[in-house]
């Protein structure tokens, strides 16, 4: 990965190409520029395949005329968003190169519905690159979340101590990573006296810290339900972290499916059958029409939501 920065480098020195194919202007400015994350990862867009129209065209193949009742791409994105007819979506594509902490990998490639091409530390040498979260984000164990820290941080005394001890182990693993590789940075030996361990054996005591980079290609459906997970606040900050930048890609990418996605699943909830008596004998007594004048929905959303309930 690598020898492709200097080759996207030279991309982003080259003028733009025509094309026939539909772009989203604000993503084409966003193509192999770097967005920092953390203290040494990004993520940046390499390219990207389809546009709010190609959700909207992949529909009215399914739909047809059915679609003609909808008010234009916007109403009938919201439509699609609404009731999880998710093919459309899958229509638009995405390739991010992402550099990021192996332990933020390991979240990561749970995800299993996309294609990633990864650096082989058996090929290629790490870089001495490791994680040092920023004192502020560091907490203790939470108590009521055994996923997770409290949001308090600990004090600065403390966090240096903590700080101190983190690098210096990562400082100590790498140097054993470099002793054992015995490489003079031109492939000879530093010391001729002793073995140049292969790379696939000498990486294996480094630290769940260090930076790894992928290409990460994913279509747009599963990238959102990967936003979904990982904007989530239970998601760990180091991983959250990636998807706000990503999260502002797509909102740039596929503006009409981006709002549709806050509206309908990060702002939204589902809800369980007994959960949904209690809201129905709520809005019941309040009154059926309560509120509904006010609310901002259309008059097929406020249908929609009185059918959710039962009304
Ligand atoms: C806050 C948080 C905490 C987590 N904690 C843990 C943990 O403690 N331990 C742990 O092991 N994991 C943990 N995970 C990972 C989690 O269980 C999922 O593996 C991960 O979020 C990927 O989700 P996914 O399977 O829906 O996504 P993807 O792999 O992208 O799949 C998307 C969807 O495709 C379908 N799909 C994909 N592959 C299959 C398949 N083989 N069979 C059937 N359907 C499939 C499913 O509908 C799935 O939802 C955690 C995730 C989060 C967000």
């Amino acid at each position: 990965l690598s020898q492709s920065h200097d080759d996207l480098s030279a991309l982003l020195a080259a003028p733009p190409q025509p094309t026939r194919r539909a772009c989203a202007p604000a993503l084409e400015e966003q193509l192999y520029r770097v967005n920092p994350v953390l203290d040494h990862g990004f993520v940046r867009v390499i390219d990207y395949m389809g546009t709010d129209e190609a959700i909207v065209q992949a529909a009215r193949v399914s739909y047809g005329a059915g679609t003609k009742q909808h008010t234009g791409d916007r109403g009938l994105i919201r439509y699609l968003m609404r009731h999880r007819h998710t093919s459309p979506f899958e229509m638009c594509a995405i390739k991010l190169h992402v550099k990021l902490p192996i332990f933020v990998a390991r979240q990561w490639i749970r995800h299993r519905t996309a294609s990633v091409n990864e650096v082989s530390a058996r090929y290629s040498i790490l870089e001495h690159e490791f994680y040092l979260p920023s004192p502020t984000h560091l907490a203790e164990q939470s108590s009521d979340n055994k996923q997770g820290r409290k949001e308090e941080a600990i004090s600065a005394a403390q966090a240096a101590e903590v700080l101190a001890l983190l690098e210096r182990d990562a400082r100590h693993t790498y140097a054993t990573y470099e002793h054992l590789l015995n490489d003079d940075g031109s492939g000879d030996p530093a010391d001729p006296a002793r073995p140049q361990l292969a790379r696939e054996l000498a990486r294996i005591n480094l630290s769940l810290g260090m930076y790894t980079e992928w290409y990460w290609k994913i279509d747009l459906h599963n990238l959102l339900h990967f936003l979904s997970l990982r904007l989530h606040a239970h998601a760990q900050y180091e991983i959250r972290v990636y998807a706000e930048v990503i999260g502002q890609l797509v909102s740039a990418w596929v503006p009409l499916a981006w709002e549709a996605f806050e509206d309908y699943r990060l702002g939204g909830a589902s809800f369980s059958k007994q959960e949904l008596a209690l809201l129905r004998a709520l809005v019941e007594r309040a009154g059926p029409e309560a509120g509904l004048g006010a609310s901002g929905l259309g008059a097929r959303e406020r249908k929609e939501f009185r059918d959710k309930l039962g009304l």
